[in-house]
């Protein structure tokens, strides 16, 4: 008899298609997807990878893993807080919960009382000055860098941004201050040196071409030994008697003095300081969602905000109400990590080694993002085997530990407490994988 080409055997899509599990997947994938599950397992078999007759249970178990986002959960056990390349703050219950009311149709842009059209965003508005009073007014945009575009287009296009040398930073991959300024169409007026900048040097520079002075915090380096950069303070009065804006970068988003980041700028201070306009980040240290926050007088304000760029870089309800959310909240999960008690830290950590039968060891915390560079947060973390860190970040959730000079580190920062015992079972299920891999090279 002649052989059958088992190929033939691989079940038809159709017949994959009209599986009852199948079917009631499609309420919560599209018809795409779902073929796309079935083509995938069709070629696999073709391949040789999967005998026929394994078709439909690979499916049926491509289906249950697959969700509408690809978006895995991860448990950050960096102890870096703000992780960029994990979409930096995590939100507090209040802002999710804001989240979902505003994934509805809500009155973002509409006055219920009399059902006519109104300022948009304002319950964020109204929280944020609530948080600075020293703000008479606020705008918040798509991020940090939308905030720069748009304040340095209103104020400076074609005309000339006078900022300080030491100042001109690159604040991410590929990222950079000037070039995003220049990309405005104004011109970059540098005055003093990368070390120094005195407020004469700011003095000489400003002229009837000057549209702005801008002073940007470098937040993610530090500059040490002989240097000197003129305070707001300072600055303000020159700006004043010129009649120029004086707009302060702060990035971090701080709107108020946090005691445990005494280099750290905020925005009361700023504008305290005679700073006409404050630019911050929404994910940040303020722990919101992504958002660039302008906060400043009621005239400037207004004025970049009836810019037509300012409708290009409109936040979205959903991180006007988790921003709202996460100002008149409760303390969000960020400045929670910031501020984690020591020996709460200790005491969590020696638990789980205990059950690891793994050791110890002293580890720093970073606020990260690009904010409080070299400000160590004392800390700990487990200290397991470098191997064990692959296998981690392939769970659901991954888990992402810190890989550290032949190790890998769990700190746990940033890890809300009740997900100890998920890291702990990761840990536990990666160190058997290794050990029976360990036996089977022994073997
Ligand atoms: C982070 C940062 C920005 C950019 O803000 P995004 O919200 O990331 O767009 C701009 N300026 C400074 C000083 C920053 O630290």
């Amino acid at each position: 008899m002649d052989q059958v080409d088992p190929r033939r055997l691989i079940p038809r899509t159709n017949d994959l298609l009209a599986l009852p599990e199948v079917r009631a997947a499609r309420i919560r994938l599209n018809e795409s997807v779902i073929r796309g599950l079935v083509r995938q397992v069709q070629e696999q078999a073709r391949r040789g990878e999967l005998a026929p007759g394994q078709v439909e249970t690979a499916l049926l178990g491509a289906l249950a893993a697959r969700k509408a986002t690809t978006l895995r959960q991860v448990l950050n056990a960096t102890g870096v807080i703000v992780h960029t390349n994990l979409g930096r703050a995590p939100l507090s219950a209040s802002a999710v919960e804001a989240l979902v009311t505003a994934s509805g149709y809500v009155d973002v842009e509409l006055d219920l009382a009399d059902g006519t059209r109104s300022r948009r965003g304002a319950g964020a508005r109204a929280a944020l000055l609530a948080a600075c009073p020293g703000a008479e007014d606020a705008l918040v945009v798509n991020n940090g860098a939308a905030a720069l575009v748009l304040a340095t287009t209103a104020l400076a296009g074609g005309r000339e941004v006078v900022v300080s040398r030491g100042e001109l930073v690159e604040i991410g991959a590929g990222f950079r201050l000037p070039d995003l300024i220049e990309s405005t169409g104004s011109a970059l007026h540098e005055v003093g040196t990368t070390n120094r900048t005195h407020l004469r040097d700011y003095a000489s520079a400003i002229g009837p071409n000057t549209g702005c002075v801008l002073k940007v915090h470098p937040s993610n380096f530090r500059v040490d030994g002989f240097t000197s950069a003129v305070p707001l303070r300072e600055l303000s009065s020159l700006t004043a008697s010129n009649g120029v804006p004086l707009v302060a970068d702060l990035g971090s988003g701080l709107l108020a003095p946090d005691p445990h980041l005494p280099h750290e700028p905020d925005a009361a201070s700023a504008l305290a300081s005679g700073a006409d306009l404050v630019i911050a980040s929404g994910d940040k240290l303020l722990g919101g969602p992504q958002a660039g926050l302008l906060l400043g007088g009621k005239e400037i304000i207004q004025r970049l905000a009836r810019h037509p760029l300012a409708r290009a870089v409109r936040a979205d309800k959903l991180a006007l109400a988790a921003l709202e959310a996460t100002v008149a909240g409760e303390t969000p999960p960020v400045v929670q990590a910031l501020h984690a008690d020591v020996g709460q830290l200790r005491r969590r950590t020696d638990r789980l080694a205990r059950a690891l039968h793994a050791p110890v060891v002293a580890h720093e915390g970073r606020v990260g993002g690009g904010g409080a560079p070299g400000v160590p947060l004392p800390g700990w973390a487990l200290r397991l085997p470098e191997q064990l860190a692959a296998l981690l970040r392939a769970r659901d959730p991954a888990v992402l530990p810190r890989v550290h000079d032949g190790s890998c580190l769990i700190d746990l920062r940033c890890v809300p407490e009740e997900d100890d015992d998920r890291i702990l079972d990761a840990v536990r299920q990666a160190l058997a994988v290794l050990e029976v891999s360990a036996a089977g090279r022994a073997g």
